[in-house]
Parts: structure tokens; sequence; C-alpha cells
């Protein structure tokens, strides 16, 4: 950052006012609930120390409820509590957990919701109060309440819906002075959204909105950061088309066992509607220590049925040799009937891998 500013260059993020409004989950939600999003019933704030209070928050959100970290992301420092017996020991192993992975013990209380799919919203705003939802991201597909697959648009979700949350989200950026890409996490059960979380940065799924609205996202994220105006408006943004993400773990497609080490071979699909995002190559090594995302592959079709079928193709054409990665999970699920008629619940991977047969 100080080489940047000895440069001349004025990098612009997101003002470190919105980034304090919402970095940490609890103050995003409540500045949420100012905005006039809605968001899953829970805690107001973060849980208090004493366990009679916790006890009589946690009856009146009503069994079962999930203790999240305020500070948490990638799918850890969460908890799902289904009676009030297993509730106090659950808080206090959270906090633990979150304060050791996160810095920050702060746990807060939320409905947990039976059968919810995870809808989000990208937004991009600049430093002149212009803001714009690029649609939607369906990221259901789960493990671990980790994404697997997302796609865009959501399936089943009607046009009318989506850009209502849309225009809730746009309207909460320019109330907070939010500048930058940035994502509107919910969970949407029978026909209503529930704000979990803001994602203040660029992510892993950005792909699907690129391919389906034409917006260069980075590029764009880029410009916004050195000072320009965005470069479209809402009414330039049109939805076209279907596009479908598979996140390539090197991991065990059965097992799920993390599985770095050398590739020795690594040929990448190719051909119209397929993208490839990967730093992976021949004789590259996958080092254990991190996160077990090796590339990302994402399909474009007129339809989603065109979609499925491209992602097909270009999963068998897809060849690593020398570790494992997830591609066989993926080719199972491409031919799965319920994912091929859409809207399955965050669940629904979680219960699929329980059910499967080797
Ligand atoms: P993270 O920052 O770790 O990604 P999120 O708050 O975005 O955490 O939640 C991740 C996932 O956890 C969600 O997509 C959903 O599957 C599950 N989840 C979170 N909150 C709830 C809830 N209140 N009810 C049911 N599932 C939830």
């Amino acid at each position: 950052a100080e080489r940047v500013e000895k440069s001349g260059f004025q990098f612009i993020g997101p003002t470190p006012e919105s980034i304090r409004i919402m970095g940490d989950k609890v103050s995003a939600k409540q500045a949420m609930i100012k905005a006039g999003v809605p968001c899953v019933p829970g805690s107001e704030g973060e849980l208090p120390d004493d366990p009679v209070q916790v006890r009589r928050i946690a009856k009146s959100v009503g069994y079962p409820v999930i203790i999240k970290a305020a500070g948490g992301g990638g799918g850890r420092g969460m908890r799902v509590v289904h009676t009030e017996a297993a509730l106090i020991h659950a808080v206090q192993t959270t906090k633990a957990e979150a304060g050791a992975a996160f810095g920050n013990p702060a746990v807060y209380m939320e409905k947990f919701l039976q059968n919810p799919r995870h809808i989000e919203i990208q937004v991009m705003a600049d430093q002149f109060k212009n803001a714009v939802y690029l649609g939607e991201r369906d990221c259901s597909m789960q493990r671990r309440h980790q994404k697997i697959i997302e796609e865009g648009p959501a399936p089943g979700i009607p046009r009318k819906l989506i850009d209502k949350i849309g225009e809730r989200c746009a309207a909460a950026c320019k109330r907070m002075g939010y500048r930058g890409a940035g994502t509107f996490e919910f969970l949407y059960e029978n026909g209503e959204f529930y704000f979990i979380e803001m994602n203040t940065r660029v992510q892993v799924e950005h792909p699907v909105t690129e391919l389906i609205t034409g917006v260069d996202i980075v590029k764009t994220q880029i410009m916004v950061a050195a000072g320009e105006k965005l470069p479209f408006t809402q009414r330039q943004i049109t939805v076209k088309g279907h596009a479908i993400e598979c996140r390539i773990n090197a991991e065990d497609p059965f097992n799920f066992v993390p599985s770095p080490g050398r590739i020795t071979m690594w040929h990448a699909p190719g051909g119209p509607g397929v993208r490839v995002d990967s730093h992976v190559y021949t004789n590259y090594f996958v080092p254990p220590n991190y996160d077990s995302m090796v590339g990302k592959i994402i399909v474009y079709g007129d339809t989603r049925d065109q979609a499925i079928a491209r992602m097909r193709t270009a999963l068998s054409e897809t060849l690593v040799e020398g570790i494992s990665t997830n591609i066989p999970l993926h080719r199972e699920l491409m031919v799965d009937a319920k994912f091929m008629s859409g809207g399955t619940n965050i669940h629904y991977l979680e219960e699929w891998i329980a059910a499967r047969k080797r």
C-alpha cells in the first residue's frame, strides 16, 4: 500500500467505513436491517456471556438454531443446535474455535432454516454513488457449507423477485457508500430472501456472472478503484443464457481427503462456451498448506440444458494425473436427475453424498 501511495496512484477500495460496516457479520446484519433488507431471524447482535440470556434468546428464535462466528468465513465457525440441552456447550465451543481461528470470539445466533437455497446478488459500485446489481447466482450445491457448484440465473426464481431484492442491494450500497465489487448472500425459502452476509471482495464464482452479463468484473473493479465511474447503468445490464461453474479440488472424490502433490499431467478442456480459470500446469506441485481448489471450469449455454451438456463434455475432456480431484463427483452430479431439474436446496449435496453408492 505504501509503494502504491508513493507512486502517486490513488487506490480507492471499499471505504473504510463500509468495510467496518460490512466486514463482520454482526455489523453487516445490523446495517441491512436498517437498510430494509430482510434478514434471517436471530439474536440482535453478539450473544451475551450469560447462559440464562442465551437460552432465552434461543427460545424466542425457536430451535433448531445455528451459532455463527462474527468473524467467520469459508463455511467455518458454525454449529447447528437442535435442543436446549446442547446449547451452552455449542456456544462455548464455537466461541473458543472462533477466537483461535479468526482472532474474534464473538458469536451470534440465527434460526437454522430447514430447506433454503443459497442465492446471492453481485453488486458493483463506484465512488460517485452509482451502484448496480448484476443478477444472481445459485450456490446451493455445498458440502460442509462450502460451495462446489455455482450457476446463474437461479433456476425457477421469478425475475421480478430477483429484481426486487437486487434493487434493495444496490440501494444499500449507495446508502453506506460502498465501492468496488461485492456480494450480498441470501438464503431463499418459500419465496422469501433472508440476508446472511456480505462478501466485500471478488468471489470464486464471479465468472458465472461475467458470462451471463458480459461484464468483466475484475476489470470494472480495477477501474472504480482507480477512481473512474462505473462504465454501465442498471438499464444496460441484461442477463442472457446460462452459466455453470464447477470447482475443481485436489481431493479424493469419495472421502474428500486432500490430495496435494505433483501434477504429472494437466490437460484443460476447451471449445465454445468453455472457460477454465487455473494456475496449474503439468509438473505443478499442489502444496498441502492451502485451500484444495486447483481450478474452475465454467461453461456458458443459451439454456441451462445446453450449459449442463457442455459441462459434461468439458469434464470428460479434463485430464489430471498424479493427484486425485473431485472431477468424478462433478461428472456424477451433471447426470443427476434432481440437479438436472434444478432448484436443489443447500442440504441436497450432503444428502446425496451420504446416499451415494460406490
Ligand atoms: P461463510 O462466510 O463461512 O461462507 P455464511 O454465513 O455465508 O458463512 O454461510 C455459509 C453457508 O452456511 C450458507 O450458504 C448455508 O448453507 C449455511 N447457513 C448459514 N446460515 C444458515 C442458517 N441460518 N440456516 C441454514 N443454513 C445456514
